[in-house]
């Protein structure tokens, strides 16, 4: 993966690029000149006092230094209402460095305020998609690195403003394509505006046929004219995609199931503003997979080109993100860093393989058995890949912390038996009585998910998992970090090392086996012999859990089709999936097998992002990839619309 960084010359104390030539903002006054063009020529401030409804998005080409962002925020701090969340999207093909972005921002001391708190997260700005909250998440960012004309097709959005930044025309020609254009005019609607410095022919040709009214003004500073216009009816009506802006008008929420998957989606639809019940049959939050004591946080990456490994990447910073957002003591998380063994030719392929992402040597490294076993501080049988920032969490404490938001009202001891629609409501019982009612249901229940009639076509396989407690010694405590190769053993904390798990398919029983103590003992041999004859694995403790897996391996994250009407009239191939029978309200979050604590928080943000009308942390490829009606629409023959449900707007 080629090194994206962008190339600063500092011109009289401003960015200027060496790789396009030319100037970052305006050398008459940067923050001026964004008043002037972005944010006067959208009409922004009218509009974010009158919004619609709770949220705003924008989307720019050209991120830069975040000037045009911190900006942006400025106005909405002031201006909007406070329930409503500001959406930024920003495409970058070259990201400044950490240190060229602040000393950028230090140009500007009435942003002062803002700027500290964008270089505090701005960290980790690798090629894809990666979500920052700010502001008690009333904004958010979202960074596309990489080429706009290869990320902004990907983008799953319904823009309101366009920020047509991106240096100019003449000396950055191949970004200002009609591609980029047309892409713009998928995802506008009747009331998306645009507005951009420059006035160049091929940029108002290109807007006009792609269906947007442009119009001049004079330009900022030196230059004469700038553009700037609406979506309009002509572009519309070329434009089946794009509608009248969509008003999302759901304020309530039930979750079903208090794991890491219930707890992160309550927390994704509190935050924006939903009032959340959340259902749990236990009489406390994660009592299930999600119960173990320590959860190992790290992602199994293969080949970049693979959709997987691209999942658990994504997946993997935004939980870091998340966690970091919420603080939890280091009685909970603790980032020792994860070896991943090459313990065989097949997995000494898939870390040759992870290696060729091209990460920082700060999120992963290729070790050697030595270098392995001085980061462990024991020693090892082989080398491998070394995640840094990677560790182990307390998924219960995750979870409790998760639900301490105004927003979420938690009913344990409380099992949802049926779900049925009335009205414009989803009402959610018990044996016999009506538990609560909402907008929307969302199904957080892992394998039970296939219980309720409305949810049995999610095909999941569940897969019994055991760990084993065991205390650790004067020499074990010198492990430093978490270690997996088949299993998994992590640093001593409270006296005892975890060591995980079993794989037992098709085994559905709850007890703790002796069998199973020896079978991830006998993992830990092969990992370190000196560590396992450094304990004394005696009285042993364990627990036992079932992890909800797919075929593919893949979650199982959106609405959910009504399978009954979809098998009793099958759509023909080609059919528009909005025409499919969705079942208006209803929701899964669910199957995320071992991989809970990297999937399920990503996923949850997702799905809060489509129920809110926002835009989508992740390419619509992968939205694809885990759209939970994908086995049902394969077994009528449709993988193709299966594949692609998500390159036309469903919801
Ligand atoms: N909006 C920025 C700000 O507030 O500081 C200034 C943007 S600067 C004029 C243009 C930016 O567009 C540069 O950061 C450049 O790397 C980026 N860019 C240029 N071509 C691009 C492309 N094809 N895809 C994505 N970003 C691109």
């Amino acid at each position: 993966m080629p090194k994206p960084e962008a190339n600063i010359f500092w011109k009289e104390g401003q960015p200027y690029s060496t790789q396009y030539e030319d100037v970052y903002f305006s050398s008459d006054s940067g923050i001026d000149e964004t008043e002037y063009v972005f944010i006067q020529h959208n009409q922004l401030e009218q509009r974010f006092k009158a919004l619609p409804q709770n949220q705003f998005t924008i989307v720019e080409t050209g991120f830069g230094t975040g000037l045009n962002f911190l900006c942006a925020w400025a106005l909405w701090d002031k201006t909007a209402p406070k329930h409503a969340r500001l959406n930024f999207v920003s495409t970058e093909l070259h990201p400044l460095t950490a240190s060229d972005l602040s000393i950028a921002l230090k140009l500007w001391p009435s942003l002062e305020n803002y700027a500290q708190q964008l270089i505090a997260q701005y960290q980790n700005i690798l090629p894809g998609m990666h979500q920052l909250a700010f502001s008690q998440d009333r904004v958010n960012l979202t960074l596309l690195i990489g080429d706009v004309t290869e990320t902004l097709p990907t983008l799953h959005a319904s823009v309101d403003a366009w920020f047509l930044d991106g240096f100019s025309p003449a000396k950055n020609p191949q970004m200002w394509q009609t591609d980029l254009f047309s892409t713009m005019a998928n995802i506008s609607h009747a009331d998306t505006t645009f507005a951009t410095f420059t006035s160049a022919g091929v940029v108002r040709r290109g807007l006009q046929a792609a269906g947007f009214e442009v119009q001049k003004a004079a330009g900022f500073g030196k230059k004469r004219e700038m553009l700037f216009g609406q979506f309009s009816v002509i572009g519309l009506a070329n434009n089946k995609a794009s509608s009248k802006p969509k008003i999302y008008k759901k304020q309530t929420a039930i979750v079903i199931g208090g794991g890491i998957s219930g707890t992160t989606t309550s927390y994704a639809l509190a935050k924006r503003g939903l009032q959340v019940t959340l259902i749990e049959r236990h009489k406390a939050l994660a009592q299930e997979a999600s119960g173990n004591p320590a959860g190992v946080l790290y992602p199994r990456l293969g080949n970049p080109q693979d959709k997987l490994s691209q999942f658990a990447l994504a997946g993997y910073l935004y939980s870091l993100r998340l966690l970091n957002q919420l603080n939890l003591s280091q009685e909970h998380y603790q980032t020792c860093g994860v070896l991943q063994l090459a313990f065989n030719a097949r997995e000494q392929a898939r870390c040759d393989s992870a290696i060729t992402q091209g990460l920082p040597d700060s999120l992963l490294k290729q070790v050697n058995q030595d270098e392995a076993s001085t980061l462990a501080c024991v020693d090892l049988n082989a080398g491998g890949i070394f995640f840094p920032t990677a560790g182990w969490v307390n998924p219960s404490a995750w979870c409790t912390a998760l639900t301490k938001h105004e927003n979420i009202k938690i009913k344990t001891s409380t099992q949802a038996i049926r779900i049925i629609r009335t009205g414009d409501v989803w009402q959610v019982l018990d044996r016999q009585n009506c538990i609560a009612e909402a907008d929307i249901v969302i199904l957080a229940c892992a394998k039970d998910v296939v219980q309720f009639e409305q949810s049995s076509h999610c095909v999941m396989q569940t897969v019994r998992g055991q760990v084993t407690l065991v205390p650790s010694t004067s020499a074990s405590e010198q492990l430093r970090t978490v270690v997996c190769s088949e299993g998994y053993i992590t640093p001593t904390h409270q006296q005892m090392h975890c060591l995980g798990a079993t794989f037992s398919t098709d085994d559905h029983a709850l007890d703790v086996r002796e069998a199973d103590h020896l079978h991830n003992l006998g993992i830990l041999q092969e990992i370190s012999p000196a560590l396992y004859d450094s304990l004394k694995p005696q009285a042993l403790k364990g627990r036992v859990a079932f992890r909800s897996t797919t075929k593919d391996y893949f979650p199982l994250l959106g609405p959910l089709l009504d399978a009954k009407q979809l098998n009793a009239n099958p759509p023909r191939y080609n059919d528009n999936p909005c025409t499919l029978p969705w079942l208006d309200g209803l929701y899964v979050n669910a199957g995320h097998g071992s991989k809970g604590l990297i999937s399920a928080p990503l996923c949850a943000e997702v799905l809060a992002s489509i129920i809110c009308g926002e835009p989508v942390p992740i390419a619509k490829s992968l939205m694809s990839a885990i759209e939970p009606n994908r086995f049902a629409l394969r077994a009528l023959g449709l993988k193709l619309m299966a594949s692609h449900i998500y390159d036309q707007s469903i919801q």
